[in-house]
């Protein structure tokens, strides 16, 4: 028997939880959150790597309902930000909507009922009038399909599935990849292995970090005085979007930030050799920005060595690069990223017509109408959907917009009378051909190779605006967007919690 419910949110982390909290807040408390882990949190669950932290400010990677005055430091570590998550978890009585152990293998939109079925792995099913999948986009680890990788003895594994039971000290260990987390990871594992192999194909663009502790003093004043945190949110908030301005509109203004990232690679590196393996040759801003102030250091102890060639192949003992050079290694950490676009489409969500949603984004291009709605897919929100990341701020802010955008629609969907919501082809169309013409003008599009991009060179992932416009878009739904029909007799009676 499934289990009846109005809303089905997949997922805990922020797109989750924030959800839930939006629901709650608009009087909605049908709902339940399935988690395929054991705890809530998503990303900053999984990523435990040394060193994990936010590369966005934490008064910013927040909750704008729910500031934290007790952030210790300007970038908070990972298990701060775990702590904030549960936190809003209790503080919004989200406990008791919590399912863990609930792995979504699909779901299925009934078309007589209007009504999603959820199928859930060891678990009953779940009827519902609503999903919302958030189920984030860096999920998957991308582990490259390198030769001879499964013939290696020692041990692999990937940043976001850290092996803390894998004592590194004293370890002979090759790093792939130096991206967002390598550049985090790598200062602190360097002083405990015996030597570190960092493989870098693309060199990234990196800024000094201003990280100070936040003091005891001031974390009291933005509790006694929630205006004063506010304040220092807006402030925050308008810097990064008058950088985003350069990332959006006009990528030569990135050249203020390009001489910011040439100085401090001068200032932390001597070794002209070693620089310039260093310097980028794309514009700043197309792959992510990174902030570090000890990245660069750590590549000038005596124990690591960076290695620019090509990797050709992975032997049971090492790996070897192009120009014939073996190196013996016990240990291989991929710092490789994630698979982005696998998560949604793994879901197996299917729509009207039984069509899949992979099967419609591998015919029609991957799209969806503000990132959240897809034609053939009523009562469906998708959080985080395609072309709603970030390269410039918070993903917060858009993940509440979306929350509080799912919400309004079901508003209009009461208001209406209707059981379902479905965005309609051509407004779903228009969205996606402004965001993709609108895109040519950024900087993520001037030429470098990224996870934004898919093997043809588009961008599904990326916002091409200053967040602002996505708040004001998603406002409300417009109802011209959208087919509403009419309740069907017959549909599942829900029940309240
Ligand atoms: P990433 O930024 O995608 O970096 C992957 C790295 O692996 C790149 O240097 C890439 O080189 C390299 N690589 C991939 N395949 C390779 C191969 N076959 N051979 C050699 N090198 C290879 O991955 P990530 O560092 O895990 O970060 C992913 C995203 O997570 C970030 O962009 C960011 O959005 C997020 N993140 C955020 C934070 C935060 O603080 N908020 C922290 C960590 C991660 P190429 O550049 O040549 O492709």
């Amino acid at each position: 028997m499934a289990e009846v419910t109005d809303v089905v949110v997949i997922g805990s982390g922020f797109s989750g939880i924030c959800t839930a909290i939006q629901l709650k807040r608009a009087g909605r408390h049908d709902f339940v959150i399935l988690e395929k882990a054991d705890d809530i949190g998503g990303t900053w669950r999984d990523n435990t790597y040394p060193g994990c932290a936010c590369d966005v400010p934490s008064h910013l990677y927040s909750f704008s309902f729910e500031p934290n005055p007790r952030w210790s430091r300007m970038f908070s570590s990972q298990d701060e930000i775990w702590q904030y998550l549960r936190h809003c978890v209790d503080a919004y009585g989200l406990a008791p909507h919590l399912r863990f152990g609930a792995d979504v293998t699909g779901a299925r939109f009934d078309e007589d009922s209007g009504r999603w079925r959820v199928d859930v792995n060891g678990l009953d099913a779940f009827d519902c009038r609503i999903l919302v999948a958030g189920v984030g986009a860096l999920h998957h680890p991308k582990i490259p399909d390198l030769p001879g990788l499964a013939s290696f003895a020692g041990t692999t594994f990937h940043s976001a599935r850290w092996r803390h039971d894998h004592d590194l000290t004293g370890r002979a260990v090759a790093v792939i990849g130096t991206g967002a987390s390598s550049v985090q990871f790598v200062p602190q594992i360097a002083p405990r292995v015996a030597r570190l192999d960092l493989y870098q194909r693309t060199p990234a663009w990196v800024t000094p970090k201003p990280d100070p502790p936040i003091a005891a003093d001031r974390q009291q004043l933005y509790a006694r005085r929630p205006a004063t945190q506010r304040a220092m949110r807006s402030l925050l908030y308008w810097a990064l979007e008058a950088r985003g301005i350069g990332f959006t509109t006009t990528p030569k203004a990135m050249r203020l930030l390009e001489r910011e990232a040439r100085t401090h690679l001068h200032r932390q590196v001597a070794d002209a050799d070693l620089r310039a393996r260093l310097t980028p040759h794309y514009q700043i801003g197309c792959k992510r920005v990174l902030l570090s102030d000890d990245f660069y250091p750590s590549l000038q102890r005596d124990n690591v060595h960076l290695v620019t060639e090509p990797i050709s192949e992975v032997t049971p003992h090492g790996i070897g690069t192009v120009d014939g050079v073996q190196r013996d290694v016990d240990t291989i950490i991929f710092g490789t990223g994630f698979d982005v676009s696998a998560n949604l489409v793994r879901l197996d969500l299917v729509g009207r017509g039984g069509r899949s949603l992979g099967d419609v984004w591998a015919e029609e291009g991957i799209g969806a109408h503000l990132g959240i709605t897809v034609s053939g897919f009523p009562n469906l929100f998708l959080l985080l959907g395609p072309n709603t990341g970030l390269g410039h701020t918070s993903v917060v802010f858009m993940i509440e917009s979306q929350a509080r955008y799912v919400t309004r629609a079901l508003d209009l969907m009461d208001s209406s009378g209707a059981s379902t919501i479905e965005v309609r082809a051509e407004a779903q169309q228009r969205f996606v051909h402004r965001v993709q013409s609108r895109l040519d003008r950024t900087v993520w599009q001037s030429g470098c190779r990224s996870w934004y991009l898919d093997e043809n060179g588009r961008n599904f992932t990326i916002w091409p605006h200053v967040t602002w416009r996505y708040w004001l878009r998603t406002r409300r739904p417009r109802p011209a967007d959208f087919v509403l029909e009419e309740r069907r007799a017959g549909s599942p009676q829900t029940a309240a919690m």
